[in-house]
């Protein structure tokens, strides 16, 4: 028996209908687009063009050259499928627009030929080389078919598509439903509002989104669908902070310049100007009754744990325990003994808490944090373990926070009585980022390094350098020191042909470095092997460590000279600047080598990582290449994500859609006004569980 299906015989048809419903779409093509992300009507609506082109951005035929990187439009005279000597099949074609002819070709997609044909329109964007004449290999193509026409004036969009779904019939698609799902568009924000930042009406803004008549009026809607996914990220963030806020006062500390007095004059050396400021924001936050809710961020090495340790000192002068929460137990040891040095001179020493502890250890600490002494409590997330309880926590600090989850870190903050919360990081991004990525926390900025660190000298090597650069390897661990090298992949794949470290450790350790003690760390490494392996690197007992990237986080081997990683193009570069930051922390000059040959637009990005040791200019690179996604990880952000909008790109819109927020919710706090009602429906529509957050108060 069939079930009916809305829409099929003039049922009324809804933006939250399943796109299964829609006329024209199937199984397999609601599969294709579910692949994509559109799961309901309104999705497809929203699942706009990520590129336009129009007879002003291509290039006519005639001008292509070698080392260009073009996007042309140009019909097909010919094609055909070519084998190679290597077994390797090419589908090529030759095109022809006005001015000219130019091959094309698509190394190992033989398919291809299936589904292009004589007399097809194509707009192929790509690297032109030089192979027996001027050669295109596109990265992207679109094919228009053969009834489009090269100069219709028209704008093209350009759509992310997937396999089974293509840009043809995607548009297609989309042409037949457009106007009957711009009719069920509602527009939610105030007039008021809208005018004064002003963007397009919603509809105005969807229709020149996917059927622009020039491309400046396809960024103009594009605005507004930015406008709206920043502006209801404000709003949710903001409404979440005043909600966690209004309920919890927090201690109200007083500087008493006993503690925090002796650690000034028992430092060993000079606070940087950053760090007095961060300092003094920090206990002015403590000495408030509001609650604190602060990051603190700052590149590698800039010294976040002194700041946090003055933060310390002020909650244990006020009688109140301490506790600094971080990702690993090899961490917490680590700083537990810096932060012993350090608090040596006042009698003090750190309580450490670590699963790792022996019953009895286990024990003693737990004892020592539940009775009501004032202490620092250094640990993993054994802190925030039901068993271990705060007699007095005034103050939760979390180390390398991204790598905790958003629930580990509240669960610390939801010990004791409503201690202040501070967050460290070592990714430094721009504030008005911060701002978007953590609502409204406050943040303080550690943007200068204390003096004495040296530079790390950073090179690209192609992959035909590998031998000189592993035998540079072997003469530093000739000359004493220890090295890095670090890949991508844990074990091999046919999918790619990524070196793994798995069998590089073996390769490595039987051949070139067959002299030196050489050991595998990564991830599927039980948690106590691993500790044990960097507590014999760190003790000198291994030469060389072959990784992934779990040496990405705060270990500290001043006498490790080089980080050598292979397929560097494979990482982020706020990620590569961590892997860097392991080495030049001794006396000793270190080099941090990428090696690889990699194609002209991550070479580019590699050579400005190499340029500079800056890590907000290397965070704010990154976003602007990569995109929000890979700094923050999915467990990082807990912020919706963003389709359309890019905080780095859009931060003048970000910038008023903040104000916006503000003004909105100065105004109508809990968004009950009758104006308001369809804003608060849509961001209940979007954010399942937005609504909550305002039916409190
Ligand atoms: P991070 O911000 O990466 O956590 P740390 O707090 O571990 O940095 O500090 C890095 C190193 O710099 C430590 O050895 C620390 O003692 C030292 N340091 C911190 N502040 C200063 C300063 N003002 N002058 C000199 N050295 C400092
Ligand atoms: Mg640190």
């Amino acid at each position: 028996m069939q079930t009916p299906r809305p829409g099929a015989r003039g049922a009324r048809v809804t933006l939250e209908m399943p796109v299964q419903f829609l006329k024209g779409v199937g199984e397999r093509r609601a599969e294709s687009l579910h692949r994509l992300g559109i799961r309901t009507a309104a999705d497809l609506l929203y699942h706009v063009p990520h590129r336009y082109e129009d007879a002003s951005t291509v290039t006519p035929i005639k001008e292509v050259e070698p080392g260009m990187d073009v996007t042309v439009m140009g019909r097909v005279i010919s094609k055909g499928v070519l084998p190679t000597r290597k077994g390797l099949r090419i589908f090529q074609a030759v095109v022809e627009d006005r001015s000219g002819m130019l091959e094309v070709s698509w190394p190992g997609q033989s398919f291809l030929d299936r589904s292009i044909n004589k007399g097809d329109l194509l707009l192929l964007s790509g690297p032109c080389r030089f192979y027996h004449g001027r050669q295109l290999q596109p990265r992207e193509y679109v094919n228009l078919g053969s009834g489009a026409d090269e100069d219709g004036g028209r704008v093209l969009s350009v759509y992310p598509v997937t396999e089974g779904l293509g840009v043809r019939q995607f548009r297609a698609l989309l042409d037949q439903h457009l106007e009957g799902l711009l009719l069920l568009v509602e527009e939610f924000l105030p007039d008021t509002l809208r005018a004064s930042v002003p963007v397009l009406p919603l509809a105005e803004a969807l229709r020149r989104v996917h059927q622009p008549e020039s491309v400046k009026a396809a960024m103009q809607g594009r605005e507004r669908l930015a406008f709206d996914e920043l502006f209801m990220m404000h709003v949710l963030h903001r409404r979440a902070n005043a909600v966690a806020r209004v309920p919890r006062h927090g201690i109200t500390f007083t500087v008493r310049r006993t503690l925090t007095r002796q650690l000034a004059d028992a430092l060993p050396f000079a606070l940087t100007a950053a760090q007095k400021r961060a300092i003094r924001e920090i206990s002015d936050d403590m000495c408030s009754s509001q609650r604190m809710h602060r990051l603190l961020q700052g590149d590698v090495g800039s010294g976040k744990t002194i700041v946090a340790l003055f933060a310390a000192m002020l909650a244990m002068e006020n009688g109140y325990q301490a506790a600094l929460m971080v990702p690993t137990e090899l961490l917490a040891e680590q700083h537990a003994r810096s932060i012993g040095r350090l608090l040596q001179p006042l009698g003090l020493d750190p309580v450490l808490l670590v699963g790792g502890l022996g019953a009895a250890a286990r024990r003693a600490a737990e004892a020592k944090l539940a009775a009501a002494e004032p202490l620092l409590a250094v640990g993993t997330h054994a802190l925030i373990t039901s068993r271990s309880a705060f007699g007095r926590l005034g103050l939760a600090m979390v180390d390398e926070q991204h790598r905790f989850g958003v629930e580990q870190r509240a669960a610390l903050g939801a010990k004791g009585e409503s201690p202040d919360v501070l967050l460290m990081s070592a990714t430094p991004i721009p504030r008005s980022l911060a701002l978007t990525v953590y609502g409204d926390l406050d943040v303080s900025t550690l943007d200068e390094r204390p003096p004495g660190r040296k530079p790390v000298t950073t090179a690209v090597r192609p992959a035909s350098a590998r031998d000189k650069v592993l035998s540079f390897v072997s003469s530093q661990v000739a000359q004493g020191r220890q090295a890095y090298i670090v890949y991508p992949v844990i074990e091999e794949s046919e999918k790619t042909d990524l070196k793994a470290a798995t069998t590089m450790h073996a390769q490595l350790a039987e051949g070139p470095f067959k002299a030196h003690r050489v050991a595998l760390l990564h991830g599927k490494v039980p948690a106590e092997e691993r500790d044990d392996i960097m507590r014999r690197f760190r003790d000198g007992e291994i030469d060389i460590l072959v990784a992934t990237t779990v040496i990405e986080v705060g270990i500290d081997v001043a006498n490790a000279t080089v980080m050598l990683i292979e397929h560097p193009e494979r990482f982020g570069l706020s990620q590569l600047h961590q892997l860097r930051g392991r080495v030049g922390r001794g006396a000793e000059e270190s080099f941090c080598i990428l090696l690889g040959s990699v194609g002209h637009d991550a070479y580019e990005r590699l050579r400005l990582f190499a340029s500079t040791e800056d890590g907000f200019e290397i965070a704010r690179a990154d976003l602007r290449l990569r995109g929000m996604g890979d700094l923050f990880g999915a467990q990082q952000s807990g912020a919706p994500a963003f389709r359309v909008a890019d905080p780095v790109r859009d931060e003048a819109l970000n910038v008023k859609a903040r104000e916006a927020a503000v003004a909105i919710l100065g105004e109508d706090a809990n968004l009950g006004k009758a104006t308001h009602a369809a804003l608060r429906r849509v961001l209940g529509q979007r954010y399942a569980r937005a609504l909550e957050l305002f039916r409190v108060g």
